[in-house]
């Protein structure tokens, strides 16, 4: 509901307008930054999912608001979409498997039912013969706690069968302690890392969803594992069990004891061929990017400028229904539209006024106006930006970043990044005299939106947050609880900001923030290598997105671009191998890392430290 009130001034506002047409009122933003809100929190538009027609519909209003205040499209660019792709999920395409008994003719399997993929599998063929290796899992030394499905099989060359989960009948501690290492994920790389040529998944009788074949899940850092896998039905199981002379629920029993000991077979007299299929759902994303080109000529018309670009942005995408992966939505709320009014309706409205502040103001420098896709999925479309700019980052001379900024309580406005150069917390005061916030800054630029990409990208930047709530990530993030007063102070803040940066003819230095906390990696590592994943990328190996200043892996001379290929002897082509290698990793304790450089391979040794 509107405020009858605000209305009423909306009108006086606007009489106001008609004298001086270049003067803004503050009211006359608040109701526009109010309409932005809920124009893109709407149902309409469906939880803005990257890729999908509630993220194009965003994109065109966000678009047509920047036509009319006379915003351009990139320099050499006629649009304003700046599209990008990504893996958006994955389908089985049909996978087989044909089983041959010695004398036998063979039988062929097939149907998602009956035989799948799993998501990570290599697209490809293979076939051997078969070990049952239990569980298949692997407890790295370091854990002080013997385990280890693959000790006195030999499974090179061959077809590895594992078990779903972990052992049904070990204790608590046990449990805790193996649920660690029996992630799917996990298992093919210890299949692989032993040789094994292609690995099978069975859901036992005495495990929850017995018999059934395991579903392919949504996965957006999706590169394949190296390995052949694919999940099967206890029908198709039955003829190799069969072979075994042995009976499944007997087995499964003995490996459910959690005892380490209790070793898996060969299972002779039969041979598989698996022929996975795994169809890799490209999507497209969309960034709305445009820019307001500098009025005024330089200072010195003979000197350039430093840096002739300043850039402010938010992400517009949200969770769509929250299907695939964020959302905090209770079961009561599942499958809703997740409006994300403060995630991020706040920040892109925030980006249209400060654009639409300086479009009728001299400019010195270009102003560039971001709106991302794909910070919800991992921060991809500002990556893609930064990694193929349309300009060179070193002509930035700063960007800003808006998300959640539409929830002010108390005055009190957070700044993150201030780190990245030594002129923001004065800069930042000269702006607050005006806007006059209880400004809380924090130096630290690796937060987890979009401006990690700019830090990463070595540009000065910040970015401003009013601080989570109990409907972040959630369909209860909608336009009727946002603080429009405060919202639209948040954008004076920035464009005196901006104005600043417009102004001098210095841009900021960029500063390398020392870190000691892994942005990557999974929660409760103890460990600190300082390196920094690209989550979008698709190539083989681990592809660095950055490395934390004075951490491990800048001391080793790793850099962004970088891709690792092998850590402490672990084959690494895929984050999730990465992710698990460090597992093995001691702190202190150096380790030899095999990377690709321009092409070249080479290597280095990096020590890693204490999680702080
Ligand atoms: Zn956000
Ligand atoms: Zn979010």
């Amino acid at each position: 509901m509107r405020n009858p009130l605000r209305l009423v001034l909306g009108a006086a506002a606007t009489a106001l307008l008609v004298a001086t047409p270049h003067a803004q009122t503050a009211t006359a933003v608040q109701s526009r930054t109010r309409i932005h809100v809920e124009t893109l929190a709407s149902d309409k538009f469906e939880g803005r999912l990257t890729g999908s027609p509630g993220e194009k519909l965003a994109a065109d209003y966000i678009i047509g608001e920047l036509k009319r205040m006379g915003a351009k499209p990139l320099p050499g660019m006629t649009d304003f979409r700046m599209p990008f792709t990504f893996t958006a999920g994955s389908k089985d395409g049909g996978t087989t498997l044909t089983l041959t008994r010695t004398g036998a003719s063979p039988q062929i399997f097939s149907g998602a039912a009956t035989v799948q993929a799993l998501s990570f599998s290599d697209s490809a063929e293979t076939s051997g013969s078969i070990v049952f290796a239990g569980y298949g899992l692997v407890v790295p030394e370091t854990q002080n706690f013997g385990y280890d499905s693959y000790a006195g099989l030999d499974v090179k060359d061959k077809i590895v069968i594992v078990l779903r989960y972990f052992p049904e009948d070990a204790d608590q501690n046990t449990r805790a302690i193996l649920a660690r290492y029996a992630d799917l994920r996990y298992k093919a790389q210890a299949a692989r890392q032993r040789g094994a040529k292609g690995m099978l998944v069975i859901t036992g009788p005495r495990s929850p969803n017995a018999g059934a074949v395991v579903p392919m899940s949504f996965d957006t850092a999706i590169a394949g594992s190296g390995l052949v896998a694919a999940s099967l039905s206890g029908d198709a199981f039955a003829p190799i069990m069969a072979a075994s002379g042995k009976s499944l629920e007997a087995v499964q029993k003995e490996f459910d004891s959690g005892n380490p000991h209790v070793a898996g077979f060969a299972i002779p007299g039969i041979t598989v061929a698996l022929k996975a299929t795994v169809i890799r759902q490209q999507q497209t994303g969309n960034n709305v990017v445009a820019y307001l080109p500098a009025t005024e000529v330089r200072l010195k018309p003979d000197a350039t400028l430093d840096k002739p670009w300043v850039a402010v942005g938010a992400h517009y995408d949200h969770l769509g229904r929250g299907t695939t992966g964020g959302s905090l939505a209770g079961t009561d709320e599942a499958n809703q539209i997740h409006h994300g009014a403060d995630d991020n309706a706040s920040g892109s409205a925030t980006v249209l006024a400060i654009g639409e502040a300086f479009s009728t103001q001299p400019r010195k420098r270009n102003l560039l106006l971001a709106f991302w896709s794909g910070e919800e999925l991992g921060l991809l479309g500002s990556n893609a930006f930064v990694s193929k700019p349309p300009f060179a980052l070193d002509t930035l001379a700063a960007y800003l970043n808006f998300d959640m900024v539409g929830r002010v309580a108390d005055n009190k406005l957070t700044v993150q990044a201030t780190g990245t150069s030594a002129m923001w917390p004065k800069l930042l005061e000269q702006a607050n005299i005006v806007a006059g916030f209880d400004l809380v800054l924090q130096e630290d630029p690796y937060q987890p939106t979009d401006v990690g990409s700019f830090n990463t990208a070595s540009v000065a930047c910040l970015t401003f947050f009013t601080g989570a709530h109990q409907e972040y990530h959630k369909p209860g993030d909608t336009a009727d609880k946002i603080n429009y007063e405060d919202l639209v102070r948040v954008g004076e803040l920035a464009s005196g900001v901006v104005r600043r940066l417009m102004d001098s003819a210095e841009a900021p230095q960029f500063t390398k923030v020392e870190q000691k906390t892994d942005t990557g990696g999974r929660a409760g590592l103890r460990l600190f290598t300082g390196t920094i994943p690209d989550y979008a990328s698709e190539v083989k190996g681990l592809l660095l997105g950055g490395v934390i200043g004075g951490g491990p892996a800048e001391l080793a001379g790793l850099a962004k671009g970088d891709v690792i290929v092998e850590i402490a002897g672990q084959s690494i082509t895929n984050i999730y191998d990465y992710t698990y290698a460090l597992e093995l990793l001691k702190i202190g304790q150096p380790a030899k890392v095999v990377y690709m450089r321009g092409g070249e391979r080479k290597e280095t040794t990096l020590t890693p430290a204490a999680r702080k």
